[in-house]
């Protein structure tokens, strides 16, 4: 059976210290030999100078390929341009391109209202420079007017020149599997537009609920309720959250999954310990 390819992505840190740990959580990933790291935006560019700053570090640290994410949502064409050239003058040649949700306050889309209209302004502006993924939803994006409409934006991404998509994270893989034979259906080769699938590791109980709510990825009741009578346990979470997923993942690989992005949460574990028994580190070719 082939494995998959796997990479990882972090935020950018606030402070000094807090890169310092970045750079050494890096250092023991990268030698898992990932495919890559991709690096999160804050959308209305709230984080645009510490993306920045974390994407030269990396980049400058080690060979492993950085992929910038990039969002549109509220920013002028002429930000993003720049922001474009830059990234390409210091041999950046991966990109996430999303739209971003708008912070609270700002009003205004913006001359890029989807993450569609980036990944055509992408490839007017800088040709076949970028390998670029978008953002796929196994579950439906909550904004989305119905399945049907989503999986046709994901489809009109790739259209307009995306490479491959990394989903949102999700527990249940049957959601992973039915939207990659949707979009076979619908005439998308999925191994040359890949879709690769978001993991997320349980570490922590309620920020995870919380963050699952927020953007509509589904706690299967199961691990909800387990999770629920871990109260404060915070190893039995880790350890429960380590077998669902673990368990999620060899499921995955069973069906024939390209790729894993871990969302790694800038922490080395549970991540490492993952990909370790998962046994995915034996090669290092591209994603
Ligand atoms: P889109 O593909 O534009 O879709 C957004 C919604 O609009 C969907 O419901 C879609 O169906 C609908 N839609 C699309 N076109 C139209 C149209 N013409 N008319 C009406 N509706 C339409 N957010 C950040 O801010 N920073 C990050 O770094 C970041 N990284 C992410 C990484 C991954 C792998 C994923 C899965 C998400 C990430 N997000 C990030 C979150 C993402 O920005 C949000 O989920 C956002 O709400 C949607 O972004 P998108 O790129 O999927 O948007």
């Amino acid at each position: 059976m082939n494995k998959p390819n796997f990479s990882f992505e972090f935020f950018p840190t606030k402070t000094d210290d807090g890169v310092t740990k970045l750079c050494q959580t890096f250092d023991t990933l990268n030698e898992l030999s990932p495919a890559y790291f991709s690096v999160t935006y804050g959308a209305g560019g709230t984080t645009r100078q510490r993306t920045i700053g974390i994407v030269e570090t990396l980049h400058n640290r080690a060979n492993t390929p950085i992929a910038p994410h990039i969002s549109c949502i509220g920013d002028d064409k002429s930000v993003i341009g720049e922001l474009l050239e830059h990234y390409k003058s210091i041999g950046i040649n991966r990109i996430v391109a999303l739209r971003g949700d708008l912070p609270s306050g700002q009003v205004g889309m913006g001359e890029l209202p989807f993450a569609v209209d980036l990944v055509r302004f992408i490839r007017e502006h800088t040709g076949d420079h970028f390998h670029i993924e978008v953002a796929a939803y196994p579950e439906m994006h909550p904004q989305a007017r119905s399945f049907d409409a989503d999986i046709q934006n994901l489809i009109n991404k790739f259209q307009a020149g995306a490479n491959s998509a990394i989903t949102q994270f999700f527990y249940n893989a049957e959601s992973y599997l039915y939207l990659r034979d949707a979009l076979e259906k619908r005439g998308i080769d999925t191994t040359e537009h890949r879709l690769i699938a978001g993991i997320m590791p349980i570490i922590n109980s309620s920020n995870l609920i919380r963050f699952a709510d927020s953007c509509g990825a589904d706690i299967p009741r199961y691990i909800r309720k387990q999770l629920a009578d871990y109260g404060d346990d915070s190893k039995s979470i880790r350890e429960f959250g380590f077998e669902v997923v673990h368990r999620l993942c060899e499921i995955l690989i069973a069906e024939g999954v390209p790729a894993l992005h871990f969302y790694s949460m800038n922490r080395v574990e549970p991540n490492k310990r993952l990909v370790e028994s998962l046994g995915l580190t034996s090669h290092s070719t591209q994603a």
